[in-house]
């Protein structure tokens, strides 16, 4: 089954009613590659806004979202308030939530199971620190963020991978594509050595860091880049051209 290209757009804590409807105007207005499916992740406090005013076949994902069903979880946000909402994807283990807000290995995994069995899909990150990539220790890091959260997903179909080494995100210093393509042919080794074959012929793993206009299409050529997680430039026009990258 060949692998439907993706690009997510991670807003993080950026815009305003009026820049983020600028943006959807932009996206609702655009000619977008009808082979690539779109996901993009506003603050929470937009989700809403952006549901409402996003046109169809464009969807919406939450940055983050809480494993309880209910209750005296202040600041949270359910599962199924997701789902209630129309909101059907959420980011989880970005490294951001890692290092600042201290989310382990097992947190995210908890998560991603509770998302998943709920029915929100998740764009699952994973990423190396610039001390691990120095040290050799890339494909050992993202092994274990890998094996932590495998055993807590019952349906692959729900989940698609973002490595996202933390050197390159914001940094504007992208991962060459020798470097993203490498890594991303060793998860889809692991994934087929320790899931299935089926699960590692058909996951999505996508890359993140520092990806514009101008490197996406070199990335996209890759046999195991399919598709990009964007933070910075999913908040530009030149996000247009990043979803269009694989034409
Ligand atoms: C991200 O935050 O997921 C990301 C990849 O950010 P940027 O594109 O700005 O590096």
């Amino acid at each position: 089954m060949a692998r439907k290209f993706f690009v997510g757009g991670n807003f993080k804590m950026n815009g305003t009613i009026e820049s983020i409807k600028g943006i959807v105007k932009n996206l609702n207005d655009a000619k977008l590659d009808p082979n690539t499916e779109v996901v993009i992740a506003p603050p929470a406090l937009y989700l809403l806004l952006v549901r409402e005013h996003l046109k169809n076949g464009i969807e919406v994902a939450a940055q983050n979202v809480f494993d309880k069903p209910n209750g005296a979880f202040t600041g949270e946000i359910s599962v199924s308030q997701l789902k209630d909402s129309g909101i059907n994807w959420t980011i989880l283990g970005h490294s951001e939530r890692r290092t600042i807000l201290g989310e382990s290995d097992k947190v995210v995994a908890s998560k991603t199971k509770f998302a998943t069995e709920g029915g929100i899909s998740v764009i699952w990150c994973c990423g190396e620190s610039l001390e691990d990539r120095e040290a050799g220790k890339t494909i050992e890091v993202i092994e274990k963020q890998l094996a932590a959260v495998s055993p807590k997903i019952g349906d692959w179909k729900k989940v698609v991978i973002a490595y996202e080494p933390i050197w390159a995100i914001g940094t504007g210093k992208v991962a060459t594509v020798q470097q993203a393509q490498e890594v991303h042919a060793a998860i889809r080794k692991w994934l087929k050595a320790n899931v299935s074959e089926t699960v590692a012929a058909e996951t999505r793993i996508l890359y993140g860091g520092s990806v514009n206009g101008k490197n996406c299409k070199e990335l996209a050529k890759e046999e195991d880049i399919d598709g990009f997680l964007v933070g910075g430039a999913s908040l530009k026009p030149e996000f247009v051209d990043i979803i269009n990258a694989s034409q």
